[in-house]
């Protein structure tokens, strides 16, 4: 069974064809600069040289036409028509209070993704753009949605209200939400399965640290608390983004360096974290380290900063969950940074009993246990799979029926 994973932005797609029997990804492409000149397609195969199709594409419509020309192209394809394939997966970013589940798209889930375009106004638009365009490209395939705000839906209401009046929850839906939805899932559900620990009691802690980075609590897999809220800027300090701010700060600045309300989150959003912290090096995280080795301070005091925020989460977390079993570390700086993984664990969190160890830790990429034998609690590598997620809830879907 072959699942293509649509993963939609304003002005890129990428995507993903997975052989299910396998789970081997048979191509992977991503398309760049939709509906602006010089766009392009790039289509990788695991063995081959890049395919590369460069023709300007005006809207998701194209794009989704010249995926298709790719992924059957005589030379660079991977099946022969695009009949092959049995479902088509999209990510959605945000689905509101609706979806606490991944769905098949009809038209009734498009006119609830509509409404939730107010929670979501750069991102949902495009995911259904990328949904209306496939449509139009393969009439009558399958079209299966998996929201990056679901798995928020399993916590209760002690972790989804904000202190604020009520009537905002009430009237405009105002809550906790979070999102890497379908990394925090998968993830979770992996530490189960491959940790042999309780699927309906097991806590476990993820930490999705790349560019973006979130963390969660779940119990038996269900989310307990997540640090995203409403919109993903809340919570850890990322890449580009602040995290949790005293909101007067706004204020603060704005009639500092006169800024409007957009000013100023534009600069929350996409000049603060590590790389405004380090007084604008690099929002990625290895030049960060470099700066720090070489004697930097802001960029020292940034990782410090970094780690400190993760921690106290997932002291705050064990607290929520009254323990924790499993702690695990995923995406770009969770997979492949051991220094931070270490740091983090070995500063903070003795006093849980966790115990790494160097050896086990010395590794990127790859699932991996990096606690000691004698950790009270285990540790995690796992490599985190979005994709692979989203096909696999389409194909439950596809055979429910
Ligand atoms: P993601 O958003 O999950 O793709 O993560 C991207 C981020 O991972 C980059 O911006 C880097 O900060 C980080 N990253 C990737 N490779 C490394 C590495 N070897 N060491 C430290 N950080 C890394």
């Amino acid at each position: 069974m072959k699942v293509l994973v649509i993963n939609c932005g304003s002005s890129s797609l990428k995507y993903q064809i997975i052989e299910m029997d396998t789970r081997e990804v048979l191509c992977k492409g991503l398309v760049e600069r939709i509906g602006i000149e010089g766009s392009l397609l790039t289509h990788k195969v695991p063995g081959k040289d890049n395919f590369v199709i460069k023709e300007d594409m005006k809207d998701h419509q194209r794009a989704v036409e010249l995926v298709m020309a790719a992924i059957t192209d005589a030379d660079h394809g991977v099946i022969k028509s695009v009949d092959e394939i049995d479902a088509i997966g999209h990510r959605v970013v945000h689905g509101g209070q609706k979806f606490a589940k991944s769905v098949r798209i009809d038209d009734e889930v498009k006119a609830a993704l509509r409404e939730c375009v107010p929670l979501a106004p750069l991102h949902n638009p495009a995911n259904i753009l990328g949904i209306e365009a496939c449509e139009k490209a393969m009439p009558g395939k399958p079209n299966f949605g998996t929201f990056d705000t679901a798995f928020g839906m399993g916590m209760e209401p002690k972790a989804f209200l904000y202190g604020l009046p009520i009537e905002y929850y009430k009237d405009y839906e105002v809550r906790r939400y979070g999102f890497h939805g379908a990394s925090h899932d998968y993830v979770s559900h992996r530490a189960i399965e491959i940790g042999g620990l309780d699927p309906e009691k097991a806590k476990v802690i993820v930490c999705h640290l790349g560019n973006g980075a979130s963390i969660s609590a779940s119990i038996g897999g269900k989310c307990v608390d997540t640090s995203m809220g409403l919109t993903p800027l809340e919570g850890l300090i990322m890449g580009t983004r602040s995290g949790s701010v005293d909101p007067g700060i706004m204020q603060f600045i704005c009639k500092k360096e006169n800024l409007d309300i957009d000013g100023i989150l534009a600069v929350l959003n996409k000049k603060s974290g590590v790389l405004g912290m380090s007084g604008g090096i690099s929002s990625d995280f290895r030049d960060i380290e470099k700066a720090a080795a070489e004697g930097n301070e802001d960029a020292e005091n940034a990782l410090k900063a970094y780690r400190f925020r993760v921690a106290k989460y997932i002291g705050a977390y064990a607290a929520a969950m009254n323990g924790v079993d499993c702690i695990c570390f995923t995406a770009g700086v969770g997979e492949n940074d051991k220094n931070t993984r270490q740091l983090i664990c070995d500063e903070y969190l003795g006093f849980l009993g966790v115990k790494i160890d160097p050896e086990r830790n010395d590794i990127r990429g790859k699932e991996a246990l990096i606690s000691t034998d004698d950790s009270k609690v285990k540790v995690y590598l796992l490599p985190t799979d979005e994709e692979l997620k989203i096909a696999m809830d389409a194909v439950k879907l596809l055979q429910e029926g």
